[in-house]
């Protein structure tokens, strides 16, 4: 597949080129932020507040989050961008959208409406060919309009309606699987369809929230009854989670060939699970209470356009699996998964005062799930299910094969029998309260600038009295 031209252009933003930025001119991740200086000191906390990210600032309307986008170190500031007219080219309803508080008017314009705006910024943040005065006098604007990454607000990037959680990693599922069916881990509707269930919408919060660890009903097989307790089997899951941008009516089906034109980018996300509470009441009708509590998402969304580069075809079935039926088979089977490497890290409270830096986990990678995004997404809507802008189809637990590359604490640890030894010697079967875990995802491809899909963060608050 050869590489869009943008891959190999500078910026003028020097942050953008370091190796290692993460975020260089080709990526430009979108995300819904206020300038730390914007509304200081009484209505915003800090961004280090811990409570920082569940404020919600649109509740007064001076204080509206702004779209942006990330480039190097920076966020160049999409409202203010549209405001000093530098979008003027673009139709109305974009111009518009690009003033919203989220992206999903963004997402409603439409493909061609997303390919133009990409365009435009990248045109604005090239390395000019020339050093003409006109050239100056724009860049000198577009940096007034940026805010350092660092010292930013993040929201939610988008109003999610609806939240399918999926179950693609066939090395997750079989992990998971053994310890509950050692002679039988995988059931046999694994290999023809991609299992999902639906997940609350409502719990969604931004990378930086906290999270309270939940109580709930939990029941020990020794036990008679079950008890109404904190949860103490509290684990995290690292996730993906694709954006639809582009809905289906009710009643409709989207083929295979076209699912990929529905999707609008992808980011990272943290499905907490109390183990406990799910493992006593998830039979007969599946996840709930174990799940509905909290699930965190990155602040960056990475257009499926940037990604193109990274596209690669899915790790190969076993020959006794059965292929897909046809409304799942991809037509592009080279082009179905992506070359991205998902990481989970872990630091204890202990190891923050010791000044311990977090320490890795697990590492995976996305070309290993068993089910594309797009067959997630045919499936979803094979029914006639309408999928609606800013739904979110998440990937479930992204594993691997090798030790080192399990994406949750229960596959991990074993079902907790198994504990982790940590830097500091504490031990860890489960998270701890104070503990935060922070997932991470890059991509690193021969000849492209290594690329970043930010933080997804998330720091453990003891159960509430
Ligand atoms: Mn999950």
């Amino acid at each position: 597949m050869s590489l869009p031209l943008e891959s190999v252009t500078t910026s003028w933003v020097g942050t953008a080129n370091e190796p290692g930025s993460g975020f260089p001119l080709q990526w430009l991740p979108y995300c819904a932020f206020t300038p730390a200086s914007a509304s200081r000191p009484e209505l915003l906390p800090e961004p280090t507040a811990p409570m920082a990210a569940q404020t919600d600032p649109r509740t007064d309307s001076h204080l509206a989050p702004h779209l942006g986008v990330g480039i190097g170190a920076f966020i160049l500031d999409l409202y203010q961008l549209q405001a000093a007219g530098l979008l003027s080219d673009l139709s109305a309803e974009l111009q518009s959208a690009c003033c919203a508080s989220h992206l999903n008017a963004l997402m409603g314009c439409g493909p061609s409406a997303w390919t133009a705006l990409r365009k435009r910024l990248l045109d604005l943040l090239k390395s000019p060919k020339s050093r003409s005065s006109r050239n100056q006098v724009q860049r000198r604007l577009v940096a007034s309009l940026m805010t350092p990454a660092a010292k930013a607000i993040f929201h939610k990037p988008v109003c999610t309606e609806n939240y399918t959680d999926f179950y693609a990693s066939w090395h997750h599922a079989r992990n998971v699987g053994r310890l509950f069916r050692p002679d039988r881990p995988l059931l046999p509707n694994y290999a023809w369809l991609p299992i999902g269930y639906h997940g609350r919408a409502s719990s969604l919060v931004v990378s930086g929230t906290p999270v309270r660890r939940p109580y709930g009903q939990r029941k020990l097989d020794s036990e008679p009854a079950p008890v109404f307790q904190p949860s103490d089997r509290l684990d995290y899951e690292l996730e993906v989670a694709a954006y639809i941008g582009v809905g289906n009516p009710l009643g409709s089906r989207v083929p295979i060939e076209e699912a990929a034109k529905h999707l609008f980018g992808i980011s990272l996300l943290n499905d907490w699970s109390a183990r406990d509470i799910q493992s006593w009441e998830y039979q007969p009708l599946g996840p709930f209470l174990g799940k509905s509590f909290a699930t965190s998402v990155s602040p960056w969304v990475v257009s499926m356009e940037a990604l193109a580069p990274y596209r690669t075809r899915l790790a190969a079935r076993a020959a006794s699996d059965p292929a897909p039926l046809d409304y799942l088979a991809e037509p592009e089977a080279d082009l179905s998964g992506f070359d991205i490497t998902v990481e989970a890290h872990l630091s204890t409270a202990k190891m923050r005062e010791r000044g311990i830096p977090a320490v890795r986990l697990s590492q995976a990678n996305l070309r290993d799930l068993y089910w594309s995004f797009a067959q997630m997404l045919t499936h979803h809507t094979s029914n006639g299910c309408n999928l609606r802008i800013g739904d979110i189809l998440a990937s479930g637990t992204v594993s691997g094969e090798q030790p080192g590359s399990q994406g949750c604490l229960l596959e991990m640890t074993r079902g907790g029998e198994d504990p982790l030894c940590l830097p500091t010697g504490e031990r860890r079967s489960f998270l701890e309260d104070g503990d935060e875990v922070s997932l991470r995802g890059f991509a690193n491809r021969e000849g492209l600038p290594l690329v970043s899909m930010g933080e997804c963060r998330g720091r453990v608050l003891s159960a509430r009295e």
